[in-house]
């Protein structure tokens, strides 16, 4: 993509409505804007960052069996009766009525969609176990929508439902889900921790949600330090993580692991970029979703529900990947993976050579922004650093005379002089 072509409004000041770094980044690094309270749009770059996320987040529900299929974000009412929560749910829920007077919502989670798809299709056994999962708007009327797109009303959850047949395989599903969400976060550059979250009269041990670490988080967790070493070595160790101790309360740890002494409890503030759930047969008691055993006998299915906070997942990996120039994105979800500046365009042999790396780039399925722009090499540098692509290569026509271009990489700030061969052989490799 040529810069002097995208649609990319930077701002040069720090918009006065951003409390926190990502929100203030994606607004100056003209990747969203806001339409209403809580509501954006999102503008290409930040598109791209989006669909990355969410395609790493697709290919892990995929790689653990779980099957896409796509719900609409319009519900009607009635399903809600059935399940009970349609007063209970509140303020946060958007209703209004069709022109028939019907009351529809604007769907804040899927829970009764999909245990209505279910028992209306599935009748056996055999047909277990499913899980099924969808990507989709969701709209929840917060009551203090902040902080960007972290704490949106509309905003991109993938939500997976599991149906098993009995407890036993409800739990293996959850396992599943479990980690792989570990691996998704990992493919992002994130160390999202597991922690144990209260879930009320079910017993706890089989809900967690997944915080990412980050002054800024709006919840207060609590966690062995042993996590910080596990995290470091890179592989996913699903018991010695069970083991651990990491709650978002201190004094409550509802699988009985031992609350760790002081010098090893650590005290942080949090993300929640998922949370996974297990509630047995809360829905389809309810809803009567049932299936015929294998000794002909009804069962009422056992479920559980996965969340990932897809557009929070962009303002959370922001705030773990910026200075105090912009945005450093990890590569798996970088919106480019190069920027090439071309320091005096307008000059014929410049513009060539140029011309010629950004053309074999592309044709090498490298992702790469050019900037064309006519402008000053301060700007060109100061809107590349804003908007954190992995790396920059750079042209003048000092470095031309010479033969060589400057690789920089955005996280180090490590700079190599090299030869055009050399470089394109890096960012293909
Ligand atoms: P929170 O405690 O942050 O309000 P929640 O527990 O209500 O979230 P869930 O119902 O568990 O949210 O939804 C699954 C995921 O969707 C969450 O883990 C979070 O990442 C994301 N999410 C929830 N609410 C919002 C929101 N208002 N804006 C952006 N993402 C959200
Ligand atoms: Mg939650």
């Amino acid at each position: 993509m040529r810069l002097s072509a995208l649609f990319l409004p930077t701002l040069k000041e720090n918009p006065a409505e951003a409390q926190i770094a990502s929100h203030r980044l994606m607004l100056r690094a003209g990747m969203i804007r806001q339409s209403a309270a809580g509501i954006y749009s999102w503008l290409p770059l930040g598109l791209r960052v989006l669909r990355k996320i969410e395609r790493i987040v697709r290919e892990e529900q995929d790689a653990a069996g779980a099957q896409e299929l796509l719900m609409p974000t319009i519900q009607a009412a009635d399903i809600w009766r059935e399940s009970e929560r349609y007063d209970a749910y509140g303020k946060e829920m958007l209703r209004f009525k069709d022109r028939h007077d019907r009351e529809m919502l604007y769907g804040p989670t899927n829970e009764e969609l999909i245990t209505q798809l279910f028992r209306d299709n599935v009748k056996s056994y055999r047909d277990l176990p499913k899980t099924l999962y969808h990507i989709q708007w969701k709209f929840r009327d917060e009551v203090r929508p902040r902080f960007g797109v972290m704490r949106g009303r509309e905003f991109l959850m993938k939500d997976s439902y599991s149906f098993d047949l009995d407890f036993e395989g409800a739990k293996r599903s959850y396992e599943t889900m479990f980690t792989a969400y570990l691996k998704t976060f990992k493919r992002m550059g994130l160390t999202a921790i597991p922690m144990r979250a209260d879930s009320g009269a079910i017993g706890g041990n089989l809900t967690h949600e997944f915080h990412v670490l980050a002054e800024t988080g709006e919840s207060g967790v609590f966690y062995d330090a042993a996590y910080d070493e596990l995290a470091a070595k890179g592989e996913i160790d699903l018991e010695a993580l069970n083991r651990l101790y990491a709650a978002t309360d201190e004094k409550h740890d509802p699988n009985g692991a031992d609350v760790p002494p002081p010098e090893r409890l650590r005290q942080a503030r949090g993300i929640e970029v998922g949370h996974i759930f297990y509630f047995g047969t809360k829905y389809s008691k309810l809803m009567n979703a049932v299936v015929t055993g294998p000794t002909g006998e009804p069962v009422t299915v056992e479920m559980g529900s996965y969340g990932i906070g897809v557009s929070r997942l962009v303002g959370a990996i922001i705030e773990a990947y910026h200075d105090d120039r912009g945005i450093m994105w990890p590569e798996a979800v970088a919106p480019y993976k190069v920027g090439l500046i071309n320091l005096k365009s307008g000059d014929s042999a410049c513009d060539a050579v140029c011309d010629d790396l950004y053309r074999t780039l592309s044709e090498q399925n490298v992702e790469v922004l050019y900037d064309d722009r006519d402008g000053r090499a301060g700007v060109k540098f100061a809107d590349m650093d804003l908007i954190g692509l992995p790396w920059q290569l750079v042209l003048g026509p000092k470095g031309l005379a010479a033969g060589i271009v400057e690789l920089k990489n955005r996280h180090t700030g490590e700079k190599h002089e090299l030869s055009v061969e050399s470089a394109l052989a890096r960012l293909t490799a």
